[in-house]
């Protein structure tokens, strides 16, 4: 039997690179070592690392003013390394649309002054982003946060932050764990974009951090040196020894996205792949999705059934049937199908075709 892993985080990665990364795993370019047993300094792990560096650079067209960097401590770790680095006498303006926009904010707190604001709202009976026309922004904000894709709700935008109206001089940061990579973007509409990697780079624990260099400068050297963006930048991410293992797996999966044919291809992928799974909810009278089509998460997709009897018979039949990690959020129910970029069309039709035999059925 297949086995189609619908997990939020860690997620599964294409089964290519797991397979390459396998057969390379104990006798890594004929050096008789694994990658995880060489020194980060040495010439082929800086070659490992300046290749995954160029292969992301290609795959989202990054300017050169822009700096790519590997930090540890994951999402989270960002939420901190956020505001230690660029708060100022201004308080920092965070769009909440959801369970870790609110994290992101209690984070933020512990560090800085944050004017909070909820953007979410009901359209049609269904939650609906504001438009970013609509968002408020101090004229001296420290800088706006928000998340283009709430992994827990599955609520996406997909507007450009240009259209926020705001200061010129206001930093836009993205928390894009659940998103990076699935789409095109245009970084120059960001200053700052951060992501743990789980979802759609590789291995957890690692983060990526693409910073236009004009920020770097508000690093100041009185917060811990492993968060700060300067230091990491001038030490090329390797200012402590970074987790060499994940960064040689993200930079095999960016190679694996050029293979696909880039951001461009995999995008229509997704596209395809999301729209099979609400369709398949929109025609059925036994599955609800809450969130207006306008913001349905192209990577999570989130909906619900009558009662959570019959959601936990759903997830235990799909386990069975080979489909894992299904069950929602512990702190929203319901089910979740995370459908990140390594989810082939297949899973998603195994998918898709379990729900409309669980309904058949009488569910
Ligand atoms: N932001 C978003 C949007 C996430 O989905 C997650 C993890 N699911 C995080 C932040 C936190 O990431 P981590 O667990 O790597 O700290």
């Amino acid at each position: 039997m297949t086995i189609y892993n619908f997990c939020a985080g860690p997620a599964m990665l294409p089964i290519e690179v797991m397979q390459q990364a396998q057969a390379e795993l104990v006798n890594w370019q004929n050096t008789g070592s694994s990658v995880m047993e060489i020194s980060h300094r040495s010439k082929e792990f800086i070659k490992v690392y300046e290749d995954s560096i160029a292969a992301l650079r290609a795959l989202l067209s990054i300017p050169d003013n822009y700096s790519v960097l590997y930090m540890q401590g994951g999402g989270r770790g960002q939420f901190s390394a956020v505001p230690l680095n660029l708060r100022n006498e201004n308080s920092a303006d965070y769009f909440n649309t959801g369970s870790w926009s609110t994290s992101a904010v209690s984070e933020a707190k512990q560090f800085t002054s944050v004017t909070e604001h909820t953007i979410t709202n009901q359209l049609d009976g269904k939650t609906a982003v504001m438009p970013m026309a609509d968002w408020s922004v101090a004229a001296e904000s420290a800088y706006v946060h928000y998340c283009p894709n709430e992994t827990i709700e599955g609520i996406e935008i997909f507007e450009t932050p240009k259209n926020i109206a705001r200061p010129l001089q206001v930093p836009i940061i993205a928390d894009m764990s659940s998103t990076i990579l699935s789409r095109q973007i245009d970084i120059k509409d960001y200053d700052l974009i951060y992501a743990g990697a789980q979802k759609n780079i590789g291995p957890s624990g690692l983060a990526i951090v693409i910073i236009k260099n004009d920020l770097l400068a508000r690093s100041k050297s009185t917060i811990p040196s492993l968060l700060n963006y300067q230091l990491t930048q001038q030490k090329q991410s390797m200012f402590n020894t970074p987790p060499t293992f994940a960064i040689y797996l993200a930079g095999k999966v960016f190679n694996w996205l050029l293979d696909q044919g880039g951001i461009a291809e995999i995008e229509k992928k997704n596209i395809v792949k999301a729209k099979k799974l609400y369709e398949t909810i929109d025609n059925s009278d036994l599955y609800h999705n809450s969130i207006h089509p306008t913001n349905r998460s192209r990577m999570n997709v989130t909906f619900t059934l009558r009662n959570s009897e019959l959601t936990e018979r759903f997830v235990q039949q799909a386990e069975l049937e080979g489909l894992k990690a299904l069950k929602g959020h512990r702190s929203v129910g319901g089910i979740r199908a995370s459908i990140y970029n390594a989810m082939p069309i297949e899973g998603v039709d195994a998918l898709v075709s379990f729900m409309k035999n669980f309904e058949r059925q009488g569910a």
